[in-house]
């Protein structure tokens, strides 16, 4: 998780559990993988809106609601009109949008879990000769390890190390010389054979990165009813998604893709265009 069990809201936990079908939920979540990654899942919904229709690298930095419409401003000060405007950017984020009028201060300040992963490139999954799990769970700084390629074929394998909250708090202060070190030493025991299947790995520091500043929602204590429905609510003409905004799957994938539904189904009724089926 991204953040210590004393920071976070037992009743978003508990939203989730519920969202995730009770029982269902400890058995179903993160169980599937995308073939090809994570990545594959993005690059198809950029096929289905056309990707000539899609501006990367280019962030937009102001959405005035006018009288008749919502100006939005990008930072190359491209300026586009819109009937409704759909915000999916981190809660963390939002304040580097100069959005007129203000939105309501406590949309900025919901929580994010901090988490970090080392991705472990392998010449192998050598934890299979000594009939090893991938699967390690500590209270150390690195929390949890999986086999982040399983299903995915190939001779070569990715461990994934994540932390979370305190645990990412240690590994990010690993420094970026001692890195690759420091966590090879954190999963020695369990691990020894790890060193010599290594090849290569990559640091994902996501409190670090400029356009999320965190990991993934963590909604803090008091959050779930101090917040209540104003992301669904929108503000005037922007309409809220991303996965921040979907109680059932907070932090999820599924909460991203739930919540983007949500906000075209809005948008449509709104303006009364028609929904594409499944859109
Ligand atoms: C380490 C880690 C592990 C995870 N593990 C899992 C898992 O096992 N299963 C799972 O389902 N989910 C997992 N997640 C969560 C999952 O990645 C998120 O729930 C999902 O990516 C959220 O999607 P989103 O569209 O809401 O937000 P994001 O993916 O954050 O997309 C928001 C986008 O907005 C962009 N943006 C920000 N500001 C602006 C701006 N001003 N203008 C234009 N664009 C802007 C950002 O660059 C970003 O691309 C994990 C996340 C992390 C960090």
């Amino acid at each position: 998780m991204g953040a210590p069990a004393a920071e976070q809201s037992w009743l978003g936990l508990l939203a989730q559990v519920k969202g995730g079908g009770l029982e269902a939920y400890w058995r179903d979540s993160e169980s599937l993988r995308c073939v090809g990654g994570n990545g594959s899942l993005a690059r198809r919904l950029a096929e289905g809106i056309g990707e000539g229709r899609i501006r990367l690298s280019l962030p937009a930095v102001s959405v005035e609601q006018r009288e008749r419409d919502l100006l939005v401003t990008l930072r190359d000060r491209t300026r586009i009109e819109c009937d409704r405007v759909i915000v999916a950017v981190a809660p963390s984020v939002l304040g580097r949008i100069d959005f007129r009028p203000a939105l309501p201060d406590v949309l900025g300040r919901a929580g994010m879990g901090r988490v970090v992963k080392f991705l472990a490139a392998l010449s192998g999954p050598f934890w299979l000769d000594s009939g090893r799990s991938p699967n390690f769970a500590s209270d150390g700084p690195v929390g949890v390890t999986w086999h982040g390629t399983s299903g995915q074929g190939g001779g070569a394998a990715g461990l994934v190390a994540f932390s979370g909250g305190r645990g990412a708090d240690s590994c990010r202060a690993f420094g970026a010389a001692e890195r690759v070190r420091r966590y090879l030493a954190a999963l020695a025991p369990a691990y020894p054979g790890l060193n010599d299947a290594f090849t290569e790995s990559l640091f994902m520091d996501w409190p670090a990165d400029p356009w999320t500043q965190g990991g993934y929602s963590c909604a803090a204590p008091g959050e779930m009813a101090r917040i209540g429905s104003a992301w669904r609510d929108g503000a005037g003409g922007v309409v809220f998604a991303g996965e921040h905004t979907c109680p059932a799957f907070q932090g999820y994938m599924e909460g991203a893709l739930r919540s983007g539904r949500a906000a075209a189904a809005q948008v449509a009724a709104a303006t009364g265009l028609g929904a594409r089926r499944g859109g």
